[in-house]
């Protein structure tokens, strides 16, 4: 066995993120293996671009209260111990609550080709906080 260095913790991309969201890669694959494991810490309000996972990812919430929403379905809260799969291609965001911190790991893999995401554009404030009143609880 061997462990892993510690990498520096990354601010994400204000071309993919509204709000502060910060993260630690934890693993990168080396082949044959492609996982990607990240902790991802999202200020209140904080979330990313509508965007969709080449070989899908799946996200599980560590703390706090964060809204995950897939296109054309209505946004659900996540909270702390529950889990979410989207699979390929499917086009969602995934971010904090309005007035909380959220704290998931997010693991997904690249395609055979490299390729990891897609991204579109930004969840509006708008679009936000529409979504965060209907979220399903
Ligand atoms: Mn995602």
């Amino acid at each position: 066995m061997k462990m892993l260095p510690k990498q520096p913790t990354v601010k994400a991309s204000a071309d993919n993120f509204i709000g502060d969201a910060w993260y630690d890669a934890l693993i990168r694959g080396e082949e044959p293996s492609r996982i990607r494991v990240s902790v991802v810490r999202f200020a209140p309000g904080a979330r990313n671009a509508w965007h969709s996972h080449a070989v899908g990812q799946t996200v599980h919430v560590t703390e706090g209260v964060g809204l995950i929403q897939s296109r054309g379905e209505k946004p659900v809260e996540i909270r702390p111990g529950e889990t979410v799969h989207t699979p390929p291609g499917e086009w969602h965001w995934h971010g904090a609550a309005p007035e909380r911190f959220m704290t998931h790991l997010a693991m997904w893999e690249a395609s055979a080709e490299g390729k990891e995401a897609d991204w579109g554009e930004q969840v509006s404030d708008p679009e936000y906080a529409a979504a965060a009143q209907e979220a399903s609880r």
